[in-house]
């Protein structure tokens, strides 16, 4: 991601859906949260590390 123009507070996440991928930027007060993919509603876990398997850790 070589986008510096992102304002401070407000970062990308991508869509985990293989079929969708979509980016969209999130504040950073959602870091933590789960929010719907706008596409395809997938969930989306905001920051730390992509949910590639979103059932194997509860908590990290
Ligand atoms: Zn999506």
């Amino acid at each position: 991601m070589a986008n510096s123009a992102t304002p401070t507070g407000v970062f990308a996440v991508q869509c985990p859906n293989p079929r969708c991928r979509k980016y969209m930027l999130v504040e950073d007060h959602d870091r933590g949260n789960v929010v719907p993919c706008l596409l395809c509603k997938t969930a989306i876990r905001v920051g730390g590390a992509p949910a590639k398997d979103a059932a194997a850790t509860p908590r990290s």
